[in-house]
Order: C-alpha cells, then structure tokens, then sequence
C-alpha cells in the first residue's frame, strides 16, 4: 500500500533501537526523511547507516537526551520543519509501590509525560499552519490495564494519554491527528531487562522467563519491531487521516477487554 507520505520529514525520537528504531524503518520504507535520535551516538550512527543505505532517504542524526531540556533543543533545531513527530523514550525502572519517593516520580513524568507533551507544544504550531501534520505517541499496554511493578509507567503515561485526548481534538480541525500507540511485550532491550528482572527474582533461566511470559499472550509470542513500526508508519499516512485521539494496543491480545 502507498502510504501517501513520500518526501515527508519525520522526528522519531529514541530510535536507535527497539520500537522507535521500527518506527523509523518504516517511516524510511514509506519515503519519510528522517531525523532519528538517541544518546548513545555510536548506536544511533549505526542505525541512521543502515537506514540511508537500506531506503535511501535523508537521515539527521542528533546524539542527546530527549528527557531535558537541552537535549529537546539540540533536536529540535536540527530537525528544522517536520511533517511527522513520534515521541518515544526509555521507560522508567520496575519497583513496588513503595520504593518510589517524590523524585522517582517527577523523573518518570518528565521521561514519559512532560518530553511529549514540550515536543508536540514545539512541534504543533507549524504543522497546524500547514494543514497537515501526525504526531504518534509510544506509550504502554499499562495506560489500558496497570502493570503493578511499573507503577511510574503506569502513572507517567495515564498522564500523557489524558493530555492528548483533549489536545488531539482541538488540533484536528487543522488536518493534524494525534495518536498513542501503546506496546505490550515486544523483543527488544526492554524485553531483556524486564525478563532479566523475573529470572533473578524467581531464580528461573531468561528461556523460562520469556517462555512464562509468552505464555499469558494469546498470540504466545512477543511483538516484533517490524510490526510495531508498520502500525506507526499507518498512523502517520494519508488513510489515517480520521483517526484522531485513540489508543492503538499492540500486545497479541494480552489485555483482556471487550473494548
Ligand atoms: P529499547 O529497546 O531499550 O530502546 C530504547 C531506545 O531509546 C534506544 O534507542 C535508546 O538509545 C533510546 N533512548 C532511551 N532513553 C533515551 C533518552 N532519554 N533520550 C534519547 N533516546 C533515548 O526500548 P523499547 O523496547 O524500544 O521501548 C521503547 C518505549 O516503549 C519505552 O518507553 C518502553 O518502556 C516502552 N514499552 C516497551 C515495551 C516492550 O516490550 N519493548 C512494552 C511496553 C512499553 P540510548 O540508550 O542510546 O539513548
């Protein structure tokens, strides 16, 4: 299918690997140049390479933490003029309810809350006087049903999710949508971490860990990168033009819901 986005420029934030890097792929598929960020600099030149020599599109690649202030800046002013915004960062650390102290929490709002809501505040304007615009949020099976060991997910991304259902209405009537897409496990480096967390707390092999997760997932696999950048890239299509304000759930049927 033409997604009807060739030459447009998209900011995929965190996405040197994982879910953003799947974003990115296949917003690079579609046509899109890019601007892809991370910290670690090695990593996100390796994959922006990889991107240019697979698509051959256009791919700006800015080293820097998206979760501050400058960090923000730094990609923001080389990203120039963007189409597309998808806004992805690390997801904060597995804990009990009562581990976490004020800063726990202000750094999971500012990580997973605060850095989406400053990026579409930057990046909204411009698209709306344009007429055309998409903004996809990457947030977390946990804003449908909480995951009780990442209460700041859960509490961070509930947040953000109410911000965009009222904000994703007032910038519609301007061709721009907002969407949340919202993982259940996928393989990737946070896949390993949250296993590597069961195995030594249930003193089980990473195979059994991974395999009794699989387990509570209909689809009994995890997600794949591949299918979560497809997602993404028709989010930000021209089709997708009369979804506004919804929350995609990516988990194999893991939550279960009737709606
Ligand atoms: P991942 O495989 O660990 O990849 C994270 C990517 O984000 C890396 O490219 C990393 O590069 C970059 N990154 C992390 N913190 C950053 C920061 N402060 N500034 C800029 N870049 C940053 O993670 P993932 O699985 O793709 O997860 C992406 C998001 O989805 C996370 O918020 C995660 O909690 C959420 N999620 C994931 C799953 C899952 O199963 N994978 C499920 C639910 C929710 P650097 O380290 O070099 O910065």
């Amino acid at each position: 299918m033409d997604l009807g986005i060739k030459g447009k420029r998209a900011l995929v934030c965190a996405s040197s690997k994982g879910l953003g890097l799947g974003c990115a792929e296949a917003l690079a598929g579609a046509g899109c140049d890019l601007v892809m960020n991370a910290r670690s600099a090695d990593t996100l030149e390796a994959a922006a390479a990889d991107i240019r020599s697979r698509f051959g599109v256009n791919v700006t690649a800015v080293a820097a933490d998206i979760t501050t202030d400058a960090g923000r800046t730094q990609v923001l002013e080389a990203a120039g003029q963007i189409d597309i915004l998808v806004t992805n960062a690390g997801g904060p650390p597995p804990g009990m309810w009562s581990d976490w102290e004020r800063d726990d929490f202000i750094a999971a709002l500012d990580a997973n809350m605060l850095t989406p809501i400053a990026l579409m505040k930057a990046c909204l304007p411009a698209m709306m006087e344009r007429g055309w615009g998409r903004v996809v949020n990457i947030t977390s099976q946990s804003v449908k049903a909480p995951i009780a060991v990442l209460g700041l997910s859960n509490a961070a991304r509930t947040g953000l999710t109410g911000y965009v259902a009222g904000t994703a209405r007032q910038v519609a009537p301007s061709g721009v949508t907002i969407n949340n897409i919202l993982p259940g496990i996928h393989a990737t480096d946070r896949a390993v971490s949250l296993d590597t967390g069961v195995s030594e707390a249930q003193g089980i092999s990473m195979e059994e860990a991974k395999a009794q997760r699989a387990a509570t997932i209909p689809a009994r696999r995890y997600g794949t990168r591949e299918e979560f950048g497809a997602t993404c890239a028709f989010l930000c299509s021209q089709h997708a033009g009369f979804i506004v304000g919804q929350n995609i759930l990516l988990d194999g049927g893991a939550t279960n819901a009737t709606i």
